[in-house]
């Protein structure tokens, strides 16, 4: 099968925070993939705007070796390096003072492309951004921003960093990026539900017994460790990755597929969302690894806290308020320094309501996995006879839904969520970014959890390093004579 990459038109793209770690390890690269596959056209233009003082000839040098680094396969058979470079230019600019901000506006005058800002700098500085966008007549309405995380670390600051955007920018020009939702089987999952007969009427409480959906880290928290112990695995994670992953499993059929239809059925999710009672939460901080704890320090040396009451890990039981899943409850979890890398959503779906295998009986359930990471794909573990003689043995075999085999393996394999989103950027499609009323909702629903928690002054339970967390998340299913499923790559 022959893969359809479509250009987009001509665009200027700004990356604030050009020289960061994040510009450098995927905005980039991602760029140059997009451009290796042809949908960038000639003429565009990719802009690093930082304070480090470099030229272009030195920033070009500073992109090559990111892509070098971070390129992946794909960029590395790809020969079209140096013709990339050429659509590389730099500023050095203050965002908190005027320095280049004239240079950019010249820069920036006198074309009719679409414009896009990236801001990949602390959040602190994005409405000092924002403003001076505004003040050299770098806003205008075809303008597109691009926010990156954390979108505030509750509900007050993420209201007032909305509300300076606001002012300068509308609605419809500001991309809140979460790179979850430019995962390829995150939206092959909206395919499956939404193009198939076959889940919809399952889709609710009556046939799914319950939904796991599993982030499990092998990293610690080295080198933004001032960050986490100010954040903690439910800011961090919880509040926006896996909200939206839970969005999207939960939420109704939108009416089309089209930006505000579906992010008013995430809305509406988040909203029903019931409180968490304190016994269906549990945190817990990762211990040292015995006999390496220089290189694998526990958690509170790692963050020099040792009184920390930060969370490294968090599971918690979600209950949603609505017809379809009143009844059903989603088990989510985090953590840092867990046995495996591995993102994970399951629906697990109910017993046949009457079993004629007696033999069997109570083992077999439908089980529908969405992996997002290491390794992407979908499969539904399905119960048939064992092959062969010997009598009725029923057996699980995984459907794998993924068809990578008939579909183009190069495009799947590479297509990296940041590359994606980008390219919807340029496009004007926000399907897939977090529109303000979402980002406050979640934070509506998350800081009384938070609240909760400091007011009783909890205490993370420690776990050891490369485990699937602390017992008592275990035990928090076991009550409910469920498990966890196996955290593997
Ligand atoms: P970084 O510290 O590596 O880079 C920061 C960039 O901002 C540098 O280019 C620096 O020159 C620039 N900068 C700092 N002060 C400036 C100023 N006053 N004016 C102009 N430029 C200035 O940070 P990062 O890791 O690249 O993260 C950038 C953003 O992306 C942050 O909001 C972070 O939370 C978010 N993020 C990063 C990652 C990641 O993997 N690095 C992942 C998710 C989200």
């Amino acid at each position: 099968m022959v893969s359809r990459v479509i250009p987009v038109d001509t665009f200027d793209l700004v990356i604030f925070g050009g020289t960061g770690d994040l510009a450098r390890r995927k905005i980039l690269p991602g760029l140059f993939r997009r451009f290796c596959a042809g949908q960038i056209p000639a003429g565009a233009r990719v802009i690093g705007a930082a304070r480090s003082a470099h030229n272009t000839d030195e920033y070009r040098q500073i992109v090559r070796e990111a892509i070098e680094e971070f390129g992946g396969a794909r960029a590395d058979a790809c020969d079209h390096l140096d013709d990339f470079l050429q659509m590389i230019e730099y500023v050095v600019i203050d965002a908190r003072g005027d320095d280049g901000w004239k240079e950019l506006a010249d820069l920036m005058a006198g074309t009719d492309r679409i414009e896009a800002y990236y801001f990949s700098v602390a959040p602190a500085l994005f409405g000092d951004i924002a403003k001076r966008l505004k003040k050299w007549g770098l806003a205008d309405a075809g303008a597109r921003i691009v926010v990156e995380k954390p979108f505030g670390r509750d509900l007050t600051t993420a209201r007032a960093l909305n509300k300076t955007l606001a002012t300068y920018f509308n609605e419809d020009q500001i991309y809140r990026i979460d790179h979850y939702l430019g995962k390829e089987t995150v939206q092959n999952l909206m395919a499956v539900r939404f193009g198939n007969m076959l889940f919809e009427p399952l889709w609710n409480s009556q046939y799914v017994d319950h939904i796991q959906i599993t982030v499990a880290e092998t990293v610690g928290v080295a080198g933004r460790g001032d960050y986490y112990d100010n954040a903690g695995a439910m800011r961090d994670m919880v509040q926006n990755h896996l909200m939206q992953l839970l969005c999207l499993i939960a939420m109704e059929p939108p009416a089309r597929f089209s930006p505000d239809a579906v992010r008013d059925e995430k809305l509406k999710v988040i909203r029903a969302l019931e409180p968490v009672e304190p016994h269906h939460i549990v945190r817990g901080q990762y211990q040292a690894e015995p006999g390496n704890e220089e290189q694998h320090p526990s958690y509170r040396t790692a963050v020099e806290n040792p009184r920390s009451r930060t969370e490294s890990f968090i599971a918690l039981r979600i209950e949603i308020s609505n017809w379809r899943w009143a009844g059903t409850p989603f088990y989510v979890r985090t953590g840092k320094r867990l046995a495996e890398r591995s993102s994970e959503i399951t629906v697990v779906f109910k017993d046949t309501p009457h079993n004629i295998f007696e033999e069997d009986a109570g083992r077999h359930r439908n089980v529908l996995s969405i992996h997002l990471q290491p390794n992407e794909g979908i499969t539904l573990g399905v119960t048939i006879k064992e092959p062969g003689p010997g009598g009725m043995r029923l057996i699980d075999v995984p459907l794998d839904m993924t068809f990578a085999e008939t579909l183009d393996a190069d495009e799947i394999e590479h297509v990296d969520a940041y590359e994606r989103l980008i390219m919807d950027v340029i496009r004007g499609n926000q399907t897939l970014f977090m529109r303000c009323d979402e980002v406050e909702a979640a934070w509506e629903w998350t800081d009384p959890i938070i609240e909760g928690w400091e007011a009783r002054n909890d205490v993370p339970r420690p776990y050891d390093f490369g485990s699937t967390g602390p017992i008592a998340a275990h035990e928090m299913l076991r009550r409910e004579k469920r498990e966890w499923r196996q955290v593997t790559e």
